[in-house]
């Protein structure tokens, strides 16, 4: 049978404790002052029969899930507000209405959490935290209708849809931009930030330039795909994207190259045309073409990748390798993650997972030689788990999908560090391989780089081997496997993640050193961690959890 395993603790008993307890969470605790680091969100324990596959199931079981027998309204926002109540809850998610009173008991994140939007617009609460989870899928039979469209004052000046559609670029050679009403999202003072483009052709190539006005460009900020003849681009400026998005005039082949001038922020994409005839125009724009808005309020667009092996890492944690499709260009940054999609009985599921390297390599003399055409996952198949019990049937050869990276870490946070301190759970290690070995190649500062690394066995370890080979090989390394559940002689640290073990284990070098904490594992974990070094002086700027 299935055992939900909760991995939530108690709240602590001492009394020093105590005093940092300031909300009880359904029998968990958040730590104080924790939102500091960001939006929190943890795990509730659900009742048995609650969990996303029981829920998938009602969805598909024919019930009335609105009480409105499948007939869609229009909601004004005095009918939504009178529905707040946990018996009977409707919130508003990007204009549409959802009857979430049925879903109440499967919120992993508790009702609490889902009431808070009871009756109101939940969008912003629902991308502070969980913007990537489906929620269309997840909630399609919950679909009350639309909210009713406030009349609002004729705008000055109405740009009719026939312009808005306009051909891109009419002509040859090299084209201006802007020929298409500028569609972009943002306000008047972010104009000069706002990149453009140009393209150009040869008799078998297309270039589209892109000036993005930005010093430090380089191959990560560019994310490019192209199927059939949809091209979809995005480059991303510091917290904004600027997006290129263009049914083209006709077919390329299945290649993209992208050049980047990094000093003078210019970005080249070069498409093979399919045959070497002249373009009259670069194609149709879709609907996010040629914009440039805040990366939060953009969508999360996948691409498929081939599942081209998978091997055993431990006992239940395998290495997943997916090949990009030819025609992408996508470099996950240090510290960022992907979402993964699949269709799991009918219901589109969205998981969030950080790619590895696949292996941890030794040699420090060159920054890695960067296999861009494949993507490693270390993923834990969970016994119970929904999503990945469904990876694991994946066949080698099969397809799934594969988001844009997103993640708040910035490689600048490690570069003027002196002393690196990861502290890891479990699978929480995923993200501390890149940064480990980018902290090792390319940080000239960094006198110490040192791994606390919590696992319950020691068959849970992963990369163990390799970890203490690294170790030999650079004395600014250091590695440190703390066992919370050991079984056979152990002679290593054991315990969990506590305040006296992190005074012991994180310390600078020297007095005044510049510290950065990295800290990933169970939500829990990660939040008491963040607390600890919290209580021993280290600052806001100096810890950096990873989170969704
Ligand atoms: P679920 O069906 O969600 O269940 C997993 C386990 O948790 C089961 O044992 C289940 O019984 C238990 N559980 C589920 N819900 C609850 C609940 N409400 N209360 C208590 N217990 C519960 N994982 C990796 O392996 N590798 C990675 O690189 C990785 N990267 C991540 C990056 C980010 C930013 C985040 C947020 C998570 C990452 N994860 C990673 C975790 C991953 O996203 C999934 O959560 C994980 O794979 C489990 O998914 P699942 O659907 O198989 O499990
Ligand atoms: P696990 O095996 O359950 O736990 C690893 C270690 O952490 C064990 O020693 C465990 O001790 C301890 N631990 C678990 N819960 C704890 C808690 N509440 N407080 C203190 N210690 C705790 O870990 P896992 O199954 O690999 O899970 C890894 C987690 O990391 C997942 O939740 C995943 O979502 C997260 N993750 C996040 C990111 C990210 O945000 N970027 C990336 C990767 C993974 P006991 O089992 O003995 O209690």
């Amino acid at each position: 049978m299935c055992r939900r395993r909760v991995s939530l603790r108690p709240a602590p008993s001492s009394g020093r404790q105590q005093e940092a307890v300031v909300r009880a969470h359904h029998g968990y605790y958040i730590p104080d002052k924790l939102e500091e680091f960001g939006p929190t969100f943890l795990w509730v324990p659900l009742k048995p029969g609650r969990s996303l596959m029981d829920w998938i199931r009602l969805t598909k079981s024919g019930k009335d899930m609105t009480g409105l027998k499948g007939r869609l309204i229009e909601v004004t926002e005095d009918e939504l507000a009178k529905h707040n109540k946990k018996e009977d809850c409707w919130i508003c998610i990007r204009g549409f209405v959802y009857n979430v009173t049925p879903y109440m008991e499967y919120h992993p994140g508790g009702e609490d959490e889902l009431m808070k939007a009871a009756g109101t617009d939940g969008t912003d609460l629902f991308d502070q935290v969980h913007r990537w989870v489906n929620y269309e899928s997840m909630l399609k039979e919950c679909l009350v209708g639309r909210m009713a469209v406030k009349p609002i004052a004729a705008p000055k000046e109405i740009t009719s849809v026939s312009e808005e559609k306009k051909q891109l670029n009419v002509g040859h050679g090299v084209c201006p931009s802007g020929m298409l009403p500028e569609k972009k999202i943002l306000g008047a003072s972010s104009k000069d930030l706002t990149p453009s483009y140009d393209w150009f052709q040869t008799d078998s190539l297309i270039t589209i330039v892109i000036y993005t006005k930005q010093k430090d460009m380089n191959a990560e900020l560019v994310i490019l795909d192209c199927e059939d003849k949809l091209l979809r681009g995005e480059i991303i400026v510091d917290d904004y994207s600027y997006l290129l998005e263009v049914d083209l005039d006709r077919a390329v082949q299945e290649y993209v190259a992208v050049n980047i001038a990094e000093k003078v922020g210019k970005v080249e994409i070069i498409l093979k045309k399919k045959d070497n005839v002249h373009w009259k125009i670069l194609g149709q724009p879709l609907e996010n073409h040629n914009t440039f808005m805040k990366r939060t309020d953009r969508g999360l667009f996948y691409r498929k990748c081939k599942l081209v092996s998978k091997t055993e890492v431990t006992h239940d944690t395998r290495l997943f390798c997916l090949l990009l499709p030819e025609s992408t260009h996508l470099r996950v940054p240090i510290g960022q993650h992907v979402y993964l999609k699949q269709i799991i009985a009918g219901t589109e599921v969205v998981k969030p997972y950080t790619p590895v390297l696949p292996f941890l390599p030794l040699d420090f003399q060159e920054p890695s030689c960067h296999d861009s055409a494949h993507i490693y996952l270390m993923i834990k198949i969970y016994s119970c788990g929904l999503f990945t019990q469904a990876l694991d049937h994946l066949q080698i050869g099969d397809y799934i999908s594969v988001s844009n990276p997103e993640g708040s870490f910035k490689k600048s946070q490690v570069q003027t560090s002196e002393d690196l301190f990861l502290l890891a759970a479990g699978t929480g290690f995923t993200p501390m391989v890149k940064l480990l070995h980018f902290a090792l190649t390319e940080v000239s500062c960094l006198r110490t780089v040192k791994l606390i690394f919590f696992n319950r066995t020691e068959d849970d370890i992963l990369w163990r081997n390799q970890l203490q080979q690294l170790a030999l090989k650079d004395e600014r390394f250091e590695v440190q496997f703390i066992l919370s559940q050991p079984i056979r002689d152990w002679v290593g640290k054991q315990g969990m993640i506590s305040s006296s073990l992190l005074s012991e284990f994180v310390k600078r070098s020297r007095k005044d050193s510049k510290v950065l904490i990295c800290i990933c594992g169970p939500a829990p974990f990660t939040e008491q961690g963040v607390q600890y070094l919290k209580d021993l002086g280290y600052s806001q700027e100096e810890v950096h959890p990873f989170t969704a």
